[in-house]
């Protein structure tokens, strides 16, 4: 912050004011921000020089925080001097974030100059896994790489070819070279993350998530934790807190007492997976009051396909529907709730008083949590929108809006042909509803011959560590003839990479481009992150060929990356793949990404040409100056938009007044939605946008569910979880582990670059309700022994009383490990002696916890934590969900005081039990096809839609039109 005399800040297009200090002279202001018209040359005195007075000049550069999916605006100060990335600060100028940031942003310039990343392409040596690795110039490992690519591709094994993403950085640009290449092998961590909320959100509207509108809001239900440790964290913080200045009410479901939690008027804390009981009883005291919005459900909710699957002999009359909804809903009880929760009823009952008092100003979330913890935890998503639905918050000032109206995704204007293969081993016949891809279930897929992979990329991902059921991954890893070619896409090392092949260096956020958009409030923005480095040396003239020139060691970005590699995949342009790839101003050339970005921004991101022009500035450079554009913002209840005449052009209404389009079999489904379908003709004759579901309304009779195998889950309802209350033993020391919450201030793998976030957070305790653990006779920091289905692991215990009795809770992002000889980050990894049996046993232990190290960063001989973590995701057998295909995270695990000879850290695992358990919970699914021979419904969002003949089993005659 600077406190020099100056005029308002003006330039940045969403620049907030200047907040006046308490006790400055008048005629000094603080400023919150640089303003833009200094960002080219802005002075501050060196911090480190204090008292002297030594001034530095920078450029301040904007770029986006790559650290979690918000992506927040920030500043790099780049040193003039010798063009250094000093800090990174706010971005101003951004909507989202507005100028702040969560400790994770600034951490970036930790991960930029850290002395443990990895700088140059290397090429394992000696056997997978062995944790030799020698350098390789990127020439001979893109060579060796694209011929193995194009093999598979010219010998049509296009599912061999595998892309699995962990934090994806960006919004479409991965999915359009996959598409080049005409594979279907687009993979991500979604059912470790969130298909159990996307599930929910998916089959009431369309749309995979919620964007509420916090700031307006009168009542913030909220059941997550993560809102503020994690998921857009720092840019729905500030809103919800806005929210409560004006007066809005906060209620959170969590089993702990999170950060969120400590905000709220009203903290529930309910036995995992009993939330939908207890939101279906909010429901129904809506319905029994009739504190609901009539008109909205009568238009917009298909209340006449509840009354003909549900009541088929009742008159189809709105009133009636009513009735039957009321009777219907009227069993979940306040009083069924609170036993299934084990909360007092006055919770509930005061939980049911406090949304009836929003209106249709009910601003609701949900993301991982419940939803990612249960056995049918989408029904938790699903009955936490019904609450929406029935006050009729949705779309409206202060409620809840589907994700797709507050988020913007530019497609390039040329966009390769669909494909026209199906990868079971993404979308297997099993699970025609998983809301992403298998994931998780892939080392038993290669396990079982459903084929094997040629290349697997592993992108900012670490597989064996962040997935349940590690070892399984290391065997299947480790074996060259399920996954032929393993490429490590990563800018650190990670306990996946050691198992790789090639290992390839890729850059942080201020060493890459890409474009970012998402839901933080009623906005939609488009924001662009950029190697700073290389836009400092561009404004200077110096000349550079590509981001290797620019970024730190051999760093690419990967769009650069992705270009060399589908241009030697296909050198000749024989396969058609090489022209999406080529300059349009120098043909026969690659294109840059400055010409990619300059066509992008000119032609697919509306309202940017005129904006940049009013300024006299190209698109691009207006991007590069400010980072960011806000396309539309306050923008509410789009699905009453009316159809545009050329909408409307050539669609007819079917018996349900969905207005389609003729669509061949040869067309791929939008990113989500139906092919075709363009919106709903109403009663009334208005022809308005409406849903992206099948009917084009708000399904509260889903008939998706029920006509792929599922109709008694066809409405909103509750879903006994794997672990209730009833199948928990208490009495037997059984517990309910919650392993899938977060710290605010620690990221994923890459926390492990990032000196100061290991600094504020370098403990991994199990949290332990203080009544449970003097009942065990445990103390805080005593070892113990927490057992699961496949095995066991060691732990510190916690006692505490921000946790509920009956569960134990260990955060996700600790319990890092290296071997001995191996590569690492020695910031917050320990080493280990990992052993496994002939027949599958599996031990981990830790033989040195973290420790100083010496280096370049002379902070690194100052660590003076020790504590590496449990890696506990290595004890969980998979356990995905049937019908949204999540991993249900929560565990039944049995509590002991640790054995003799166990050690902190201690993993035991036999795989052969995990095999058992993933045949169990296999069973429980019911496959696919679902109506007409369909694989999955069209309208369900996929990152790459093939064409639609892929979407059938036998596939139909290419070029027949829609029924
Ligand atoms: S919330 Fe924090 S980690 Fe996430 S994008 Fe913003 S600054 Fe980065």
């Amino acid at each position: 912050m600077t406190a020099e005399p100056t005029a308002e800040p003006t330039a940045g297009p969403t620049n907030r004011p200047p907040v006046p200090m308490p006790g400055a002279r008048t005629h000094e202001k603080l400023r919150n921000f640089p303003p833009p018209e200094e960002w080219d040359a802005h002075v501050e005195y060196d911090a480190k020089a204090h008292p002297r007075k030594v001034p530095h000049t920078y450029s301040l550069i904007p770029t986006i925080c790559f650290n979690c999916e918000s992506s927040c605006g920030l500043l790099a100060y780049v040193d003039h001097e010798d063009l250094s990335i000093r800090k990174f600060e706010g971005n101003p100028a951004h909507p989202g974030s507005r100028g702040r940031n969560c400790a994770k942003g600034p951490a970036t310039i930790n991960q930029v100059h850290d002395p443990e990343r990895i700088l140059h392409p290397l090429r394992r040596v000696g056997e997978r896994g062995s944790g030799q690795f020698e350098r390789v110039s990127w020439d001979e490992a893109v060579r060796d790489i694209a011929g193995r690519i194009r093999r598979a591709i010219v010998e049509d094994r296009r599912d061999e070819v595998m892309y699995h993403v962990g934090r994806p950085g960006e919004d479409g640009f991965a999915e359009r070279v996959l598409q080049a290449w005409g594979v279907d092998g687009h993979n991500s961590h979604t059912n470790v993350c969130s298909s159990g909320g996307r599930s929910g959100y998916t089959h009431w509207m369309g749309y995979d998530r919620p964007s509420p509108d916090y700031a307006n809001s009168r009542v913030m239900l909220l059941l997550s934790s993560h809102l503020e440790t994690g998921h857009y964290f720092n840019p729905h913080a500030q809103r919800i807190m806005e929210a409560k200045q004006n007066g809005a009410k906060l209620v959170v479901l969590d089993l702990r007492l999170s950060n969120t939690a400590s905000h709220a008027d009203l903290w529930i804390s309910p036995w995992p997976g009993s939330e939908a009981a207890i939101f279906l009883a909010v429901a129904a005291y809506l319905l029994r009051t009739r504190t609901i919005d009539v008109a909205f459900l009568r238009r917009w909710v298909n209340w006449d396909v509840y009354l003909e699957r549900l009541h088929p002999d009742a008159p189809k009359d709105f009133e009636v529907f009513l009735e039957k909804l009321t009777e219907d809903y009227a069993k979940y009880t306040f009083e069924f709730a609170a036993q299934e929760a084990h909360v007092p009823v006055a919770q509930i009952e005061q939980l049911a008083r406090i949304v009836a008092q929003a209106g249709n100003r009910l601003a609701t979330h949900t993301w991982r949590s419940a939803a990612a913890g249960n056995l049918g935890g989408w029904q938790i998503t699903r009955s936490l929108f019904f609450l929406n639905v029935l006050t009729g918050s949705v779309g409206t000032v202060g409620g809840t809006h589907p994700n797709g109206w507050d988020k913007f995704i530019p497609h390039f204007p040329e966009m390769p042909e669909p494909n026209d293969v199906w990868s079971e081993k993404l979308w297997p016949s099993e699970y025609p509803l998983t809301t992403n891809e298998m994931s998780i279930l892939l080392p038993h897929f290669l396990k079982d011959g459903r084929g094997t992979l040629e290349v697997y990329f592993s992108r900012v991902y670490n597989p064996l560590w962040v997935n349940p059921d590690g070892f399984t991954w290391i065997d299947v890893l480790k074996d060259e003839s399920r996954i032929g070619l393993h490429v490590a896409l990563t800018p650190t090392w990670s306990e996946s990479a050691t198992f790789a092949d090639y290992v390839l260096p890729m850059g942080h956020a201020s060493e890459r481009h890409d474009t970012m958009s998402f839901e933080t409030h009623t906005s939609k923005w488009i924001a662009f992150r950029q190697p700073v480095t290389r836009v400092a040396m561009a404004k200077r003239g110096i000349p550079f060929q590509d981001t290797r020139d620019t970024n730190p060691g051999e760093v690419w970005e990967e769009n650069e990356f992705w270009f060399e590699l589908s241009w030697q995949i296909d050198p000749d342009g024989s396969l058609g793949i090489r022209q999406y790839f080529e300059s349009k101003e120098r043909p026969g050339e690659k294109m840059t990404q400055d010409e990619y970005y300059d066509i992008l921004f000119a032609r697919s991101v509306p309202g940017l040409p005129q904006a940049a022009s009013d300024q006299g500035m190209t698109p691009l450079e207006y991007m590069r100056k400010y980072g960011v554009f806000e396309i539309a913002k306050d923008v509410y209840r789009l699905d009453e938009r009316p159809l545009t005449a050329a909408e409307l052009d050539g669609a007819v209404a079917d018996e349900k007044g969905v207005l389609r389009k003729p669509v061949t079999l040869d067309t791929a489904p939008p990113l989500v939605g139906e092919a075709g379908a363009v919106g709903l003709e109403h009663e009334d004759g208005s022809r308005t946008a409406g849903w992206l579901s099948p009917s084009r309304k708000l399904e509260l009779y889903s008939t998706t569910l029920a006509d792929w195998g599922w109709p008694e889950q066809a409405t909103p309802g509750y879903i006994e979880s794997h672990v209730s209350a009833r199948r928990i033993d208490r009495a037997n020391d059984e517990f309910v582990l919650m392993p899938n919450f977060r710290l605010p201030t620690l990221i994923h793998t890459r926390s492990g670059n990032a000196k100061f976030l290991n600094e504020i957070a370098n403990t991994h305790p199990l949290w332990f309700n203080k009544k449970d653990a003097t009942t065990m006779g445990i103390s805080t920091g005593d070892l113990v022994r927490v057992t699961t289905e496949i095995g066991h692991f060691v732990a510190r215990a916690w006692a505490t009383e921000a946790i509920r009795p009956g569960v134990v809770g260990m955060s996700h992002h600790m319990g890092r490990w290296t071997q001995d000889g191996h590569p690492g980050s020695r910031w917050v990894m320990g080493k280990v002696n990992l052993n496994r049996s002939e027949d599958g046993i599996w031990k981990l232990r830790y033989i040195e916890g973290v420790k100083p190290f010496t280096s370049e960063d002379p902070d690194s001989e100052r660590i003076y934590w020790d504590d590496p973590g449990v890696h506990q995701n290595l004890a969980f057998p998979v356990q995905p969900d049937p019908v949204s295909g999540m991993h249900c995270w929560h565990q039944k695990v049995k509590i002991e005081k640790a054995h003799p000879g166990d050690q902190y850290g201690d993993v035991e695992v036999d795989v052969t039990k995990s095999r058992e358990v993933y045949r169990r919970w296999l069973a429980m699914t019911r496959p696919g096809p679902g109506p007409d021979g369909q694989r999955r419904p069209e309208f369900m969002m996929r990152h790459v839609t093939p064409k639609r003949s892929a979407y059938r089993v036998a596939a139909a005659t290419a070029g027949e039109t829609r029924a």
